[in-house]
């Protein structure tokens, strides 16, 4: 299986959740970062925030052919950017030793996908998500609502996914 460094793993601080799409776990981790950085910068400064993209994106976009991703993550830290690698495909193929260092420098990312059901032939839809810290994931995606709150969760006996995820009741739509 594709190795991640132990700050990714559930047993170091990070964790991973399966999302139905790419495009649900980049809405996730979106929204983690949005929080991250409006807490440090304020909320009125939020029409602030730029999202940079590879130039095959749709967003501002940073020329490049083959992603780096080490010096990308060392400028990313000096600005306190988020950094999200969609490893759609090349996540699939770096559990081939050959392939892996397409990777090099992924311990320094702040979370990191890959599509089973693009060329590990699962169905669809079944796409992994690490996330290095959880905990901005959790805050940014929980649900509070009365109904849903059970004691296995807030003794921390489990981990509840529904947390993980976007959902109706989630606060992704709150500004
Ligand atoms: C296929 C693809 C996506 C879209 O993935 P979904 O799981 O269908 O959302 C996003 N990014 C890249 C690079 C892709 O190849």
């Amino acid at each position: 299986m594709l190795k991640l460094p132990k700050s990714f793993l559930f047993s170091g601080n990070g964790g991973g959740v399966l999302q139905g799409t790419t495009y649900e776990a980049i809405l996730c981790t979106f929204t983690a970062a949005r929080d991250r950085t409006s807490n440090r910068i304020g909320r009125e400064n939020i029409g602030k925030l730029v999202v940079y993209g590879l130039d095959q994106t749709h967003f501002r976009a940073v020329a490049m052919t083959v992603d780096p991703i080490a010096p990308l993550c060392a400028v990313a830290k000096e600005y306190g950017v988020w950094v999200h690698i969609d490893a759609v495909y090349v996540g699939s193929a770096c559990i081939c030793p050959e392939f892996k260092h397409f990777i090099d420098g992924v311990e320094d990312v702040d979370s990191f996908s890959f599509n089973a059901h693009k060329w590990f032939f699962t169905t669809l839809y079944c796409c992994c998500l690490w996330v290095k810290y959880p905990s901005t994931l959790v805050k940014a995606l929980s649900t509070s609502l009365e109904y849903l709150r059970n004691k296995a969760t807030e003794s921390k006996q489990v981990i509840d996914y529904k947390d993980w995820q976007n959902s109706p009741q989630s606060s992704i739509s709150e500004p």
